[in-house]
């Protein structure tokens, strides 16, 4: 995209909402582990400095990504606002005359090609986080509108909820909890869908920074570990965990008690686990989905639910977002659902904040982004975006997140 380095800019960001009781004044810990690289070897986020405490909430409105004190000084306008969905929010008012736009996937600003086409000064989509699908790719492309996100930064953060997601299901303990919580001691309630995960198969479709890293971590369960992904690991690396390698998601659905979704969602992958595919999965299968709602239809889990084909359903990820409050997957049977949180814990926001810091430097320098950063890059598919997705786009029906009421 072009840009002139000599103009000041307009920057749009559109964050969640504070906590309902304002910003905390002290924080459960005083600090966040050190973490020297991520796992592959790729170097942390490194911006020249930041303005920001990292374990403090960065990811709501007054958060603002710790990126004032910078925008401003540099001569930039920044413009923070929760209000995306319905006719004329806050977003959509103020995209039209916006440079760069950055939205969390938590809180998707869905991107569609409409709103593009109101945004005529727009050059970037920063998605703080990983997983751009809220912006319509194909539009991106189209419009030379250069997208890019923080790989890596909350790759280990939804590693982390996958583990604690198979485990609550496979054990139940949400119903053990909600014993303890009542006041209640019947343990035959407690435990009469109660598991151990411990010789069971557990496969991924995808096996990129998430699925990989979920992979290991389930290792030390002694479980069988399955993958199905477009590019094969190293031998050394299906070696070292004892992998089975699938050639279709099929053939690994049918042998697997846990299922964990991975992969980006794109045309290839929108809607993958239909009435069709859930029917060809073990009867009373688990799906644990930290990808996106939409690679799983809505209707097909809560009937795979309601018959017993699937024994539990949880994940983090709704379509649209805020899910309305009316939404299915919030009181069908035995799911374990959260809001999308797995990718913004304190941990992960400290390092999609200094990420995003990163790629507003260099777009201000004219200084490349790295590679892995990048989604779309001058109209066509590039690094992470060439490796990960597909053309086309997966935002069609985004406009029911304005059902949502708070
Ligand atoms: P990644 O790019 O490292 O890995 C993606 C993997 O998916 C790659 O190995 C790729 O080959 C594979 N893939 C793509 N299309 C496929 C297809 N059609 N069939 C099989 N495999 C396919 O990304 P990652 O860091 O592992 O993140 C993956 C996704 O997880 C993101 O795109 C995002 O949607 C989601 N995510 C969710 C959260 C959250 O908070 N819940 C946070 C981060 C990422």
């Amino acid at each position: 995209a072009i840009f002139r380095k000599d103009r000041e800019m307009k920057i749009l960001c559109v964050l969640y909402d504070d906590p309902t009781d304002g910003m905390p004044n002290s924080y459960a810990l005083n600090s966040l582990p050190h973490i020297e690289k991520y796992a592959d070897g790729m170097s942390l986020p490194s911006p020249k400095s930041i303005d920001f405490n990292p374990g403090e909430l960065l990811g709501c409105v007054s958060g603002e990504l710790g990126l004032r004190k910078f925008l401003e000084d540099g001569g930039h306008t920044l413009v923070v606002t929760s209000n995306k969905d319905g006719d004329n929010s806050e977003a959509d008012r103020e995209i039209v005359d916006a440079d760069i736009v950055i939205s969390q996937p938590f809180w998707p600003y869905y991107l569609t090609r409409e709103k593009m086409e109101t945004a005529k000064n727009l050059k970037m989509a920063i998605t703080a986080g990983i997983g751009s699908d809220h912006v319509d790719l194909q539009a991106a492309m189209d419009h030379n509108i250069d997208v890019v996100e923080v790989t890596f930064c909350n790759s280990i953060s939804v590693s982390e909820h996958i583990v604690m997601m198979i485990l609550s299901m496979v054990r139940d303990y949400h119903t053990q909890h909600a014993i303890a919580k009542s006041g209640g001691w019947n343990i035959a309630d407690a435990v009469k869908r109660s598991y151990d995960v411990e010789g069971m198969q557990i496969g991924t479709v995808a096996a990129g920074r998430i699925g990989l890293a979920a992979l290991r971590r389930l290792k030390p369960f002694e479980v069988g570990l399955h993958y199905f992904d477009r590019h094969r690991l190293a031998p050394e690396v299906e070696k070292e965990l004892n992998l089975t390698f699938h050639e279709t998601v099929e053939s690994m659905v049918e042998v697997c008690d846990v299922v964990t979704i991975n992969c980006p969602l794109h045309p290839e992958t929108e809607n993958l686990f239909d009435t069709e595919m859930i029917s060809k999965m073990k009867k009373g299968a688990y799906i644990i989905n930290t990808a996106r709602g939409k690679i799983c239809n809505r209707e097909a889990i809560e009937e795979g639910l309601k018959t017993g084909q699937l024994s539990g359903y949880a994940g983090d990820v709704w379509f649209p977002q805020p899910a309305p409050n009316d939404h299915i997957w919030r009181t069908m049977p035995n799911h374990g659902m959260t809001p999308h949180t797995s990718g913004t814990s304190l941990s992960a926001q400290a390092r999609y904040a200094a990420g995003t810091r990163e790629i507003l430097e260099c777009f201000f320098d004219g200084t490349p982004i790295r590679d892995e950063y990048l989604i779309v890059q001058n109209g066509a598919l590039a690094g992470t975006g060439a490796h990960s997705y597909s053309k086309g786009s997966a935002t069609s029906g985004s406009e029911e997140a304005s059902q949502y009421k708070k």
